[in-house]
């Protein structure tokens, strides 16, 4: 299969950041404004303590988006509950709210957020569908463990991650689900160890979640579905993958704290 042919390009800041050094970040990503002719969406998530001062200072050309949205575990119903997540549930950010901050994107599904917080297949897919009806694009992200991968269940995995979110999304959405539901795929061995998937792996995982879309949300959501590869991206090692056809962009953790190293990455697509 092949991809979208429009890019995107994303940086996860994660749990990291002083007012000092997200300012210090903020000018040199704008110092760095990528000059791309082709089409890329370009996006950085930092915490959302710091996400009101980057929406304010960094540059157009970067999108700011949140790393989590809330919501609760037995949401059901779209058109009754999917308005009323604010409340009492201390410690939490809902989809609302950055909304109402108009925060274009959100990330979700994070393996770190599924791994170590608790973030479900079904949560995700919930939050997914909540993150929509309140106007917000997100990225899903998916993938699976060394263990998953060496016992042979790395496309079992993914399915299963898939299906969860495309269950919640109704057939409003589905039309709309190309320019706006971006997919993550990011091997939970690949992340912040060094060891970056190789092109062969990247590409066929990418296809084979292709042909799931095909078949099990539509033909046209496939061809327009975005689908990133995250995992140990850096600026010497993009412009390889970049090259695959069933990659339409990255999803950088470490490299994209570094203003050059994230502008190199967000230019490797041209
Ligand atoms: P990494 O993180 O680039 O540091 O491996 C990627 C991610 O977790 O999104």
């Amino acid at each position: 299969s092949e991809g979208t042919g429009r890019f995107i390009v994303g940086g996860n800041w994660k749990c990291n950041g002083t007012r000092e050094s997200v300012k210090a970040l903020v000018e040199a990503l704008n110092k760095n404004v990528p000059n791309i002719e082709k089409n890329c969406d370009i996006y950085c998530c930092p915490t959302f303590l710091h996400l009101p001062y980057v929406k304010d200072n960094l540059n157009e050309r970067f999108n700011v988006c949140a790393q989590n949205s809330w919501v609760e575990a037995d949401l059901v119903d779209p058109e009754h509950h999917y308005d009323s997540t604010t409340g009492a549930f201390t410690g939490e950010i809902s989809a609302e709210m950055l909304e109402d901050l108009q925060v274009p994107f959100v990330l979700l599904g994070h393996s770190e957020r599924r791994t170590l917080l608790g973030d479900t297949d079904e949560i995700v897919g919930k939050k997914v569908a909540h993150a929509r009806y309140h106007g917000l694009s997100v990225v899903v992200c998916v993938g699976e463990t060394l263990e998953e991968r060496e016992n042979g269940t790395t496309f079992d995995v993914i399915f299963k991650q898939l299906k969860a979110v495309a269950k919640e999304i109704d057939d409003r959405e589905h039309s709309s689900w190309g320019s706006s539901v971006v997919i993550a795929y990011e091997p939970i061995w690949a992340i912040g160890t060094g060891k970056v998937a190789t092109p062969e792996q990247v590409q066929e995982v990418h296809s084979k979640i292709r042909s799931w879309l095909a078949e099990n949300v539509s033909e046209d959501v496939a061809k327009a579905t975005r689908i990133q590869y995250g995992g140990s991206v850096n600026a010497s090692n993009c412009a390889d993958l970049a090259k695959l056809s069933d990659i339409d962009g990255f999803l950088v953790g470490g490299a994209s704290l570094n203003g050059d190293d994230f502008a190199a990455i967000c230019n490797a697509s041209s």
